[in-house]
């Protein structure tokens, strides 16, 4: 995750990546964490890939093409992928050049996000250029686009009333199972069913956490399981990926975090954070880890175990809380909302 920063806030982010959010990886933090993990990796005799994401990697094109160019002329495994929002696409010739550079630098395949949430901010006609232009420069093949039915049936979500979004957005998240957490806590979780903390009792994340063959890396060094960021595994600037991976399995129940989760999943993590002041919601919850997500929101909120619970760009501020309660109260007005399950 090379920034937080994206042009877009989509109802679907898992973090809270937003214009207002930042972080940049260096060139060389980038290939020093490559390369550790890389190193990791082989001590395993396992093989590494790479996806670079964000926020939007294309937010600073200069950055994103330095770190491509430094891990090739650095002799890493090739990138497997880049993901993108396509909303730089404004022009064939600019879009042209760019995938010719990152061709010529190694990138393997390119994946465009096209969904109900992001064409909230972005035309449709940028990924149709993007996916376009990049059929012709990288073949089909190494082209892929999340939500390929988004193209056969497009539905142009931006200047539609808050209403209207919320019902396609209900829509899509009952079609396509989403990760709740971050800001999807925030904006999907009232419009999926939603159930009280008790249901999700006994759901443990030793799968997740422990097991987990996708792992996270802020620009900030910080390592996340796959589809928990916010819950920090440890940081790359302050120890080797081998070192990290090493002491994580031997050491992780003294970090309170992933002993509650793996051991009692989001339930146990919410017990340790009713001990020190969370309420839980009356208005239920949508998933385990929405459940998760909206207890560390506390425990990061209320500066507990900040080495396991961070960085600011993975919780809501009082700007996203603002757009929420906006948000929740349009939901309420309209009803769009299910009842609690018991
Ligand atoms: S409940 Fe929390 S720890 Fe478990 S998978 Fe979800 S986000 Fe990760």
């Amino acid at each position: 995750m090379v920034t937080y920063w994206c042009n877009a806030k989509c109802a679907f982010c898992y973090v809270y990546s937003a214009p207002d959010r930042g972080g940049k990886m260096s060139p060389a933090d980038a290939v020093a964490f490559w390369r550790g993990l890389q190193q990791h990796a082989a001590g395993e005799s396992r093989t590494m890939k790479i996806h670079l994401a964000g926020g939007e990697p294309f937010g600073d094109w200069p950055q994103l093409l330095s770190i491509v160019r430094a891990a090739h002329e650095a002799g890493l495994p090739p990138l497997e992928k880049i993901e993108t929002n396509a909303f730089w696409a404004s022009d064939e010739n600019l879009v042209r050049a760019r995938l010719e550079q990152l061709d010529a630098f190694g990138m393997n395949m390119l994946h465009i996000s096209a969904d109900a949430y992001h064409q909230e901010f972005i035309p449709l006609d940028r990924v149709v250029r993007l996916l376009s232009m990049a059929r012709r420069v990288l073949g089909g093949r190494r082209v892929r686009v999340r939500w390929w039915d988004t193209l056969l049936r497009p539905v142009d979500v931006r200047g539609r009333a808050v209403h209207e979004k919320q019902s396609i957005f209900a829509l899509a998240t009952a079609k396509h199972a989403d990760r709740i957490a971050g800001r999807a806590a925030d904006r999907l979780a009232p419009l999926l069913p939603r159930y009280p903390a008790e249901h999700f009792r006994n759901r443990r994340c030793e799968s997740e956490i422990l097991q987990s063959r996708h792992v996270h890396v802020d620009a900030f060094g910080n390592v996340f399981p796959g589809v928990c960021a916010g819950i920090i595994l440890g940081n790359l600037h302050e120890q080797p990926a081998d070192v990290l991976w090493e002491r994580l399995s031997r050491a992780w129940p003294s970090n309170p975090v992933l002993e509650a989760v793996v051991r009692g999943g989001s339930y146990a993590l919410m017990q340790r954070a009713i001990e020190v002041g969370y309420i839980p919601r009356v208005d239920g919850y949508a998933s385990k880890c929405h459940l998760c997500s909206d207890a560390r929101q506390f425990l990061f909120e209320a500066g507990i175990w900040p080495h396991a619970i961070g960085p600011a760009d993975c919780y809501a501020n009082a700007r996203d809380h603002s757009e929420t309660a906006a948000w929740r109260e349009a939901i309420e007005r309209r009803r769009v909302s299910l009842p609690v399950i018991q």
